[in-house]
């Protein structure tokens, strides 16, 4: 449907834009990303002709843009600009009445019904009829985007070039127009060409995405092949990661802030309390946790870690997780810190002398990946396994597992048996648990 090769161009002698190739295909979500001033604008603008080709060609369905006349082109492609505040004294309706020019016929044009019925079926589609008759300068930045994108389509074009289309929309509008955008170019095979500031949006909604910077096409691909962690880091010179969506498999790209310096922390004891109903031990910062446990299992940040007795599931709080305890035995808590060069791990067992249950809190100070976090888990559990090995249990036991970083100091990447983190996990485990066994045994026996 567009073909752009080799292109070059830009403002009077200068080029902004440099042997930039590309091809969208029809029905296709196609999505433009770069910094500031890489030329995204320009390029829309060569492609709507506002601006004129130095060098190279584009072709609109397969046909030279050149050799378009204008009402021609204005039925086939449809522009939504960069919102500016200038704005003109129409009405909304009059706004989006503009968007039919190309379709009309003659010397003295005619308002026709389907011109009408196309008006109010854009109008409708964008959600603002209800202001038809307002003013544009009345209007909030949303509610004149909608209104400009209702021009736009009131045009009935096969393609449509949007620069920047959620500026100034909030989350739901932006969702409702990307929505919109997708079932158009699903449904009626709309060609849908948009710049993005927000790489996550483009990500979540676009077929491809072009990457341009100083002008020149970086790389172009699905969502999955460009919004690579490196290749983004370098072109937008900025920290940052890629964690993926947690629900629909795209890359999903979050900033890093820099870190606030002079903060130091190491979780110890005296985090920790204890009676005879339970344990808490509340970090004064949120922890990368990953847990096993009735409430606040999974990933997340969580400050405060509970068991207790009863009144279970009595915290309303998000970053709480929390363990039972069983309430006819009492309870035996362990705890020790290993140091380690560069880190050091506590951890804190709570058993019933029975065993019900056995629960482990592991915390780390350092700095751990998703990644070191699972597997610190499943070296705790590996090494509660061995710890217990010999040990009867009542049937229907249930164990709790808590494992937690500050996400100061060292940067530890793996928390595998081999590692020198996962040694001291094991190591530490074997050594808690058999304290705490003796601790039970000379209770019981005093
Ligand atoms: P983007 O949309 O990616 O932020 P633009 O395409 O608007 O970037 O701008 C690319 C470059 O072209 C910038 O360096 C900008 O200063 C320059 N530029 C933009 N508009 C004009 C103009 N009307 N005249 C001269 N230079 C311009
Ligand atoms: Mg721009």
């Amino acid at each position: 449907m567009l073909q752009v090769k080799n292109l070059s161009g830009g403002y009077s002698d200068v080029n902004i834009l440099r042997n930039v190739s590309f091809s969208v295909s029809r029905g296709e979500l196609f999505g433009i990303l770069g910094p500031n001033g890489s030329g995204k604008s320009t390029l829309l603008k060569m492609i709507s002709r506002v601006l004129s080709i130095k060098d190279g060609e584009i072709l609109l369905d397969g046909c030279a843009l050149q050799q378009y006349s204008s009402k021609k082109l204005a039925r086939l492609l449809a522009v939504l600009p960069q919102v500016t505040s200038e704005v003109f004294p129409f009405t909304v309706k009059e706004t989006v009445e503009l968007g039919r020019y190309a379709h009309q016929r003659g010397l003295f044009q005619t308002w026709s019904p389907k011109d009408e019925a196309v008006v109010q079926e854009v109008m409708a589609l964008t959600k603002i009829k209800e202001f038809q008759g307002a003013s544009l300068q009345e209007l909030s930045g949303g509610e004149r985007q909608r209104a400009f994108l209702a021009q736009a389509l009131a045009q009935e074009p096969d393609i449509l070039l949007l620069d920047e289309p959620t500026n100034h929309l909030d989350l739901s509008h932006q969702k409702g127009l990307l929505d919109q955008l997708k079932s158009w170019a699903r449904q009626r095979g709309l060609t849908v060409v948009t710049v993005f500031h927000d790489l996550n949006l483009a990500s979540l909604y676009c077929d491809r995405l072009l990457i341009l910077n100083e002008g020149e096409v970086i790389c172009f691909g699905t969502p999955e092949e460009v919004l690579n962690e490196t290749l983004i880091q370098q072109v937008y010179k900025t920290a940052l990661e890629n964690h993926p969506h947690p629900e629909v498999p795209k890359p999903n790209i979050v900033l890093i802030p820099d870190p606030e310096w002079g903060e130091r922390l190491t979780l110890d004891e005296s985090y920790l309390s204890r009676n005879n109903e339970g344990v808490t031990f509340h970090s004064p910062v949120p922890l990368k946790t990953i847990a096993s446990a009735p409430k606040g299992s999974g990933l997340g940040w969580k400050e405060k870690f509970v068991i207790c007795k009863s009144r279970l599931l009595i915290e309303k709080n998000e970053n709480t997780v929390e363990m039972q305890a069983y309430s006819a035995e009492q309870l035996y808590t362990h705890y020790a810190a290993y140091h380690e060069e560069g880190f050091s791990i506590l951890i804190i067992l709570t058993a019933d002398c029975r065993l019900h249950y056995f629960h482990t809190w592991l915390f780390i100070n350092g700095h751990v990946s998703e990644n070191t976090l699972i597997e610190a888990l499943i070296t705790v559990s590996e090494g509660k396994q061995t710890a217990l090995k010999e040990k009867p249990r009542p049937n229907g036991w249930e164990d709790g597992i808590v494992v937690a970083a500050t996400q100061k100091g060292e940067n530890l990447t793996t928390g595998r048996l081999s590692s020198k983190l996962g040694q001291t996990i094991l190591n530490g485990m074997l050594d808690c648990s058999e304290k705490l066994f003796n601790s039970i045994k000379s209770s019981l026996s005093n």
